[in-house]
């Protein structure tokens, strides 16, 4: 009797393991798939940091914690879409010892050995523009000169800008041969200039968080079709 309550229990336990592994490997699995899924990696460069405020607009408004403030929606809505997101700062930091003698461009090369580390298959860095004249307003977004990769994201991650935020005088991509980051990068590279934070209206828009989060949608929109069409 007893051998016999034994032996069922013994095979309850063998059934038991047997759902157990089956259901760890199915899980496994699972998370293949979903690795291979979302294997595409976004680097994301909010501009500036630290000391380096960036563009100082009218009443002192900086440009820095802009460009994180909309660098971590973005992050949130490339995460949400199963990208792989690096962010280069999450905090008001710069990437620069503070006993370095050159600072500035320490923080520039140590943004690019990250690029070189991470090797993202799109890099983009967000910034605020600035023009003498305060009537000049709208989102820019900046490539490496003679990158054809480099224009094509350029171009869809513009217009996914011009519509996503309405923009009246829509703007077009722009190549540029001097920007470090661009010159330096080893990986597809852009920079997103959301905005002029010398045009009153603009800089106002700018630093409230809902408008934040249409750029952080329309950008990671951009992101998202660029990727999908290159094949990246
Ligand atoms: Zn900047």
């Amino acid at each position: 009797m007893t051998r016999h309550i034994i032996e069922r229990v013994m095979s309850v336990l063998l059934i038991l393991c047997f759902l157990l592994l089956s259901w760890q490997a199915a899980r496994a699995d699972g998370e293949k798939k979903n690795e291979e899924k979302n294997y595409r990696t976004v680097l994301v460069d909010p501009g500036h940091g630290g000391k380096d405020p960036g563009m100082v607009g009218a009443g002192g408004l900086e440009e820095k914690g802009i460009n994180l403030d909309i660098s971590l929606k973005l992050k949130k809505r490339l995460e949400g879409k199963g990208f792989h997101v690096v962010l280069t700062r999450e905090t008001d930091e710069g990437l620069y010892d503070e006993q370095a003698e050159n600072k500035k461009l320490q923080d520039l090369k140590r943004r690019i050995r990250l690029i070189e580390e991470e090797s993202p298959d799109l890099v983009v860095s967000i910034h605020q523009n600035s023009y003498e004249d305060p009537s000049v307003r709208g989102p820019q977004v900046f490539y490496y000169q003679g990158s054809e990769e480099g224009r094509k994201t350029a171009e869809i991650i513009q217009k996914s800008l011009n519509d996503g935020l309405n923009v009246q005088k829509p703007r077009t991509e722009k190549g540029n041969a001097g920007y470090y980051l661009l010159k330096n990068s080893t990986s597809v590279t852009v920079i997103a200039e959301c905005g002029f934070l010398t045009n009153p209206e603009e800089a106002r828009l700018l630093q409230d968080s809902g408008y934040q989060d249409r750029i952080a949608a329309a950008l990671a929109e951009g992101i998202e079709i660029s990727l999908l069409q290159s094949g990246l």
